[in-house]
């Protein structure tokens, strides 16, 4: 077999010498042989599309030991951790692109506009197999919210953290820039009432200013939907979503996995760390917050099809999705908000 000489080996991995030292030294592409006397490094040619691989990867701007992770996987899951990976990138960026809006707004002394006022309707249903309803559910005009609660107390859990949200969106307004904060610290609160055994998940939003903020912690649900194609706001914190960004399993596998509704962040004590983003809505936009209970039983082409069968009467669409999860034989609690932003 022919090696080549780092130069060659550079031109057809466009990566430099400085950069393949780099790789070398993190065992990321080791030479195939290394001169004893000169020290020259010498590659084989099927490393060349190894070293393609890394460069692509480092133009995204993948993090080294990411790459390293990556580079080791059959195709397959290589292909789905690119993914998971990029599309982690792309709803942070997102979000910075919403915060940097909102510091430039304050900076500029732009006034706040009026407040949004949400038209929206929710709908908590225990199911047909549980005992008990632990989901809690909010909806009004400062505050939508859902929370499923879990453990001993769960019930207590969920309430009291809907109950936080909603006494702090009813209070007075916090000064623009301090929002954000403010709303970790009433999370953090309700975190530290949440009864020893039980823990909850949170996702609501609230209108301040122009802007919605999204408060988001566990595997309950934001969507939005918007000149009819419906997106997912939200990451679940659970384990098979983690192990999905990773590339260790698909998506299809992520659904029915065994352990799927383990959560690897809840509100719980001693910190939560919920998502806080900030978004912009538009005239016409409908949100979706709901609980597990609906988003593992009914497909999201039915929920599409539903948001935009019920349009200008969120208490319509509200009923119509828990009715497709009892359908579904509503195993587990389900509740719905559903918000319109006025046209
Ligand atoms: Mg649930």
């Amino acid at each position: 077999m022919t090696l080549l000489g780092i130069g060659e080996f550079a031109r057809a991995t466009r990566l430099s010498a400085k950069a393949l030292r780099l790789y070398d030294g993190k065992g990321l592409l080791v030479p195939a042989r290394v001169d004893p006397v000169t020290g020259y490094r010498y590659y084989g040619p099927e490393q060349v599309e190894r070293g393609l691989l890394i460069g692509w990867l480092r133009r995204l701007g993948m993090p080294l030991a990411r790459v390293g992770e990556v580079v080791a996987m059959e195709p397959g899951a290589a292909a789905e951790a690119v993914r998971g990976w990029w599309g982690g990138v792309a709803a942070e960026t997102a979000v910075r692109g919403e915060l940097a809006a909102f510091v430039a707004d304050t900076l500029a002394g732009l006034p706040r506009g009026p407040v949004s006022v949400l038209r929206c309707a929710a709908v908590s249903d225990r199911g047909l197999v549980r005992g008990e309803n632990q989901d809690a559910v909010h909806a009004g005009e400062r505050l939508l919210a859902v929370a499923d609660g879990f453990g001993v107390g769960g019930a207590r859990a969920s309430a009291g953290a809907v109950d936080a949200l909603r006494r702090f969106a009813e209070g007075p307004e916090p000064a623009p820039g301090t929002l954000l904060n403010a709303l970790a610290d009433v999370v953090g609160e309700a975190a530290r009432r949440v009864p020893a055994r039980a823990g909850t998940t949170l996702t609501a939003l609230l209108p301040a200013g122009r802007r919605l903020a999204l408060v988001h912690v566990g595997d309950t649900r934001a969507y939005l939907l918007r000149d009819g194609a419906l997106s997912l706001l939200t990451r679940d914190h659970t384990l098979v979503q983690a192990l999905a960004d990773e590339g260790r399993i698909t998506a299809r596998e992520a659904a029915v996995h065994p352990q799927r509704a383990q959560l690897v962040r809840a509100l719980a004590p001693p910190a939560p760390r919920p998502d806080l983003h900030l978004r912009t809505p538009r005239p016409g936009d409908r949100y979706l917050l709901c609980s597990d209970g609906l988003t593992t039983t009914v497909p999201e082409p039915a929920l599409r099809r539903t948001l935009r069968e019920t349009p200008e009467d969120p208490a319509r669409a509200a009923r119509a999705l828990v009715s497709l999860a009892r359908s579904a034989g509503g195993p587990d609690n389900v509740s719905c908000a559903v918000a319109d932003v006025p046209a």
